[in-house]
């Protein structure tokens, strides 16, 4: 049985791999789907005012849990994962009713979860990344990526890379909420009652599979040929997580140079939550990706980016910060090198990037 090399896995159990992460986001999307569709979604109203429900408890437990099943005894040692959620909070007395609600998701599709099991999982997902312990390749999890999407009823996705020696390797995004058919308008939320997900592979294509069937061998993603030429920017629905008056002064700009970018007009930007960006820009829904925090010292999490990134630079996009940066995943919990983010077709990256930095 092969083991990972000096911590690294080879190519064999990179497919292992992704195929547990095919499974992992796919649990997580049918259990949070199902608390979606509550009146209240799980909402949970934290003390610091941040968004969390309990679908993304029960969502991180169940990722943690498939991974174990499927690579605990094939690859112990890649079992680390770095993920958005503790216990916590579940584990205050004053909170039983949530610890009770979120076991009661996960057990959607874990019938048989034990309570102190269901909490164990969840903080499983708090390995350091720091010290002489730091593992060469570890998981980073956002069991819900778009939290305030999935509490309005619109997008969110699960999020899963695996990380080795600081570039993500596997990538696997479940979008519960994005129709199998790329056509589908983006504000149609869940028009075929399925979602996609999304799992990239070293020296495969993308592959693209309905995420209520991980089974399913799915199909190689290609990108779609929209009949209308316009280029098409998506960025954040939150006006809070993303300057949106930037995006509309580079729009200006570019039309203002009359013909667009590269011979193409410039159509109304789409607005969408979580890394389902990276998805509808990496399927040809959308041509450029930008998010541009407005607080210029604001780094984020690696675990909100690392699959979306794989994902849609290996469908072709040009990917770095909102300044021209390259992506650096090997600082830690956060891209500390980086600020924001711009994914464009490789063709217009640089006439965007050089528009975004007129701006003040
Ligand atoms: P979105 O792409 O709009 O769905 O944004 C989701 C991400 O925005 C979350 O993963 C958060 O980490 C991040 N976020 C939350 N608050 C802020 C903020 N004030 N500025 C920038 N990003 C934020
Ligand atoms: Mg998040």
């Amino acid at each position: 049985m092969a083991a990972p090399v000096d911590g690294v896995p080879d190519a064999e159990l990179l497919r292992e791999c992704a195929d547990a992460a095919v499974h992992a986001v796919s649990a997580a999307a049918i259990v949070t789907r199902a608390v979606q569709r509550h009146e209240h979604r799980g909402k949970i109203d934290k003390a610091d005012g941040s968004p969390v429900t309990i679908a993304d408890f029960a969502a991180q437990s169940l990722v943690i849990r498939e991974l174990t099943r499927r690579l605990g005894e094939r690859a112990p040692g890649l079992l680390r994962v770095v993920a958005e959620e503790s216990s916590a909070y579940l584990r205050d007395p004053a909170h039983a009713r949530e610890r009770r609600a979120a076991l009661a998701a996960a057990q959607g599709v874990w019938p048989d979860a034990r309570d102190d099991e269901f909490l164990a999982m969840i903080d499983r997902g708090a390995s350091t990344l720091e010290g002489a312990d730091a593992p060469k390749a570890f998981w980073t999890l956002d069991p819900i990526d778009g939290t305030k999407g999935f509490i309005r009823g619109q997008h969110y996705c699960v999020c899963l890379a695996l990380i080795a020696r600081g570039v993500p390797v596997v990538g696997a995004l479940a979008c519960p909420n994005l129709s199998l058919d790329p056509e589908r308008p983006l504000d149609d939320i869940a028009p075929d009652e399925r979602g996609v997900v999304l799992i990239a592979t070293p020296n495969e294509p993308v592959f693209v599979r309905p995420a209520d069937d991980p089974d399913s061998r799915g199909r190689p993603m290609e990108r779609l040929r929209r009949r209308d030429d316009a280029l098409v920017f998506c960025e954040s629905w939150e006006s809070s997580h993303s300057d949106q008056s930037a995006t509309r002064r580079v729009m200006t700009v570019l039309g203002d140079r009359g013909g667009g970018v590269g011979g193409r007009l410039i159509g109304p930007p789409a607005r969408i939550d979580s890394q389902c960006k990276y998805a509808v820009a990496a399927r040809g829904q959308a041509d450029v990706f930008l998010r541009r925090p407005r607080d210029p010292r604001r780094r984020d999490w690696i675990w909100d980016h690392a699959p979306g990134h794989l994902i849609a630079s290996r469908m072709g996009l040009r990917i770095t910060d909102a300044h021209g940066v390259a992506c650096d995943f090997s600082r830690g919990r956060r891209l500390e090198g980086n600020h924001g983010v711009l994914a464009a077709l490789p063709e217009v990256h640089a006439e965007v990037l050089g528009a975004l930095a007129t701006l003040t």
